[in-house]
């Protein structure tokens, strides 16, 4: 019998499964398939940056306590796994080459200013003091605005994953890999237990952390929700060591330097349902767009692509809390483009919550069956 059965394996379950068990709670994840290999393993790991002390909307709030938490995360998964998380706080350059991405970019600028957080503007011929590998796209003139925010940082997901589960496994949360779900046991007002292809699995409170595919299982609970798979497609470049520091961001696309020569250039946003598989067409484009902001590229190997689903969510809020008319089911999913990000205060939050404690910042927001 475990306090909290988790089924997940993503992220958010194991964020979550560390949390509770530091606080002493016996815990056990499930996962359909192999834990850590969908959205969060897919991530580009940006955690872009956020203030606690100026947020005011919850959701402000739970984006600042997430980057307040990180540093803290990391150090301490290094310390009790011995695993470097690639947690980095690189900065973030973000470039206009319309008028329009300008004019978006200032807004963005705007906002973060208001909230607090440094945001820089960076004149055109100053970019390569901090970018060399910028060089090319400030000669060709195409560059219309530049802005550095310092406080951007970055995570090498599969790492900090693997130091998650490690950490669990100290914990003694116990890890079941390619359980598939059967029966509810249901009470009126309770979830007693589920039955799987590795018999009945009872616990005294649930939590699904089932990512894109959340909406499915609510179903089970006659609950219909608007989580729902958005594939991102990604382009992994080789270069014999790091072409530049910082996150690049333009629009919704971006280039992330890791330590050891590797980029990642991403991503797209197709609604195709379940489809994880590629398309040349649009890799294409996306290692044009790379090459076009910094050209040394052009010279790097493509190492590898791939794509993943991210647990979209009809207004871009996650969902977090109980299922209604049920007092020991609780969800936390819908993170789409965030999860990693907002995965280390999503488990401060659902592990009050999931306790019995008024968790530090109003849900309401992010409820259970507002759609
Ligand atoms: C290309 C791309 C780039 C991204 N970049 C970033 C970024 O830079 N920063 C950021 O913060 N976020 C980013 N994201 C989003 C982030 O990856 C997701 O929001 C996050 O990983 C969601 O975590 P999760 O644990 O909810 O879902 P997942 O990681 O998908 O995990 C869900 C798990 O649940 C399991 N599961 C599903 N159904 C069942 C079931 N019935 N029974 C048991 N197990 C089940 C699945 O097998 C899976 O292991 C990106 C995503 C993609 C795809």
């Amino acid at each position: 019998m475990h306090d909290c059965l988790i089924i997940g394996g993503g992220v958010i379950g194991f964020s979550l499964a560390y949390e509770l068990s530091s606080h002493g709670a016996r815990v056990r994840v499930i996962d359909q398939s192999k834990v850590a290999r969908e959205a969060s393993w897919a991530g580009a790991g940006i955690l872009p940056p956020a203030n606690l002390s100026t947020a005011v909307h919850p959701l402000d709030q739970l984006r600042g306590l997430s980057h307040y938490l990180h540093p803290q995360w990391a150090q301490a998964l290094h310390k009790e796994t011995g695993i470097d998380t690639g947690f980095r706080r690189c900065g973030g350059i973000y470039l206009a080459r319309t008028n329009g991405e300008a004019a978006a970019l200032t807004a963005y600028a705007n906002l973060l200013r208001s909230e607090e957080i440094k945001v820089e503007e960076l004149p055109l011929g100053d970019v390569v003091d901090y970018e060399a590998a910028l060089g090319p796209l400030v000669d060709s003139g195409d560059l219309v605005k530049a802005f550095r925010v310092p406080g951007e940082c970055q995570l090498r997901n599969p790492h900090h994953l693997q130091a998650l589960i490690a950490a669990c496994k100290r914990r003694h949360v116990c890890i079941d890999e390619q359980v598939s779900l059967g029966q509810l046991i249901l009470t009126r007002d309770r979830l007693v237990g589920l039955e799987t292809s590795c018999g009945t699995m009872k616990a005294d409170r649930f939590c699904i952390a089932s990512g894109a595919w959340s909406g499915k299982l609510l179903k089970q609970f006659d609950l219909s929700c608007g989580i729902m798979p958005v594939r991102g497609q990604l382009v992994m470049f080789r270069c014999d060591k790091p072409p530049f520091q910082h996150v690049l961001n333009e629009g919704s696309r971006y280039l992330v330097p890791r330590d050891d020569g590797r980029v990642l250039v991403g991503s797209t946003e197709d609604e195709v349902g379940f489809d994880k598989s590629t398309e040349q067409r649009v890799l294409e484009e996306l290692a044009d767009f790379a090459c076009g902001i910094t050209p040394a590229l052009r010279d790097a190997q493509v190492e590898r692509t791939w794509a993943g689903l991210r647990p979209g969510s009809f207004d871009g809020f996650p969902y977090l809390g109980a299922i209604p008319g049920l007092s020991n089911v609780f969800v936390a999913a819908g993170h789409f483009r965030s999860g990693l990000f907002l995965s280390t205060g999503t488990a401060v939050v659902m592990s009050q919550l999931i306790r019995q404690q008024n968790p530090q910042i109003d849900l309401r927001p992010f409820r259970v069956g507002r759609g």
